[in-house]
């Protein structure tokens, strides 16, 4: 994985320092790709999200040399699980480029047995140490839901993952309404798909409890683009 350095020199023994700069990010980056924790895949988030939300994204790993550096294989350092709405790009709100993330996208970021499985590749083959399962405000899902809207087609089948959150989030907080109350309950969805994450995949349990992945919840707010890392943890279950 590279890192996402650049450099912009316009005399030749700044370019000279520049290329040595360079050069030796690069070495370190390859030293790097092979043990990036879920720590340290957790702050090279928090880092691109800081970026992008100070109007400083840097777009790294974007340029043409990142394709042919990927060709051969990938290795993302986090897994994304978010919702499909066209306001949560996780490669932009984490300022992050081509083989670094691997992102499952559903509406409303619920899981079934596809997404479990796509999620078990990244970890299982990958080595992924990171999963960020992602919920946002004004989540459309999330309010379709809570209002028991219109269940055409196969719309249905997403709304019914996102009930528990919602009728949980009416219990534990009955006095929130609005946007407040869908907000809490984007939220509670988030934990409780990334809690199912967990317990209906024996293998992302396996590697949660030896601390190959930590699974974590995050929400993004689609007014200020700003990613919050949750500090609850997510439920690991025991092992069996
Ligand atoms: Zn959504």
């Amino acid at each position: 994985m590279a890192l996402p350095f650049r450099f912009h020199a316009r005399t030749p023994r700044a370019r000279a320092l520049a290329g040595l700069l360079t050069g030796v990010l690069f070495i370190l980056s390859i030293a790097f790709a092979a043990g990036v924790t879920p720590q340290d895949a957790l702050a090279l988030l928090t880092a691109g999200n800081a970026r992008f939300t100070e109007g400083k994204a840097i777009h790294p790993n974007c340029a043409k040399a990142r394709i042919t550096e990927t060709a051969a294989g990938q290795q993302p350092f986090a897994v994304v699980l978010t919702c499909a709405d066209s306001r949560v790009p996780p490669e932009l709100i984490f300022d992050r480029g081509v083989g670094d993330l691997f992102v499952v996208r559903t509406a409303g970021n619920v899981i079934d047995l596809v997404v479990i499985g796509s999620i078990e590749y990244a970890v299982e083959h990958l080595h992924t140490p990171r999963v960020i399962v992602m919920g946002h405000t004004r989540c459309g899902a999330v309010t379709a839901a809570a209002e028991h809207g219109h269940t055409d087609g196969s719309i249905g089948a997403i709304l019914e993952c996102i009930t528990p959150a919602v009728d949980e989030t009416k219990k534990q907080i009955p006095k929130l309404t609005g946007d407040a109350f869908l907000d809490a309950a984007a939220e509670a969805n988030a934990r409780r798909q990334a809690n199912e994450l967990l317990r209906q995949s024996p293998l992302l349990a396996d590697a949660a409890r030896n601390g190959t992945v930590v699974v974590s919840c995050a929400m993004y707010d689609v007014r200020s683009g700003k990613v919050t890392m949750s500090a609850v943890p997510v439920v690991v279950p025991p092992a069996r």
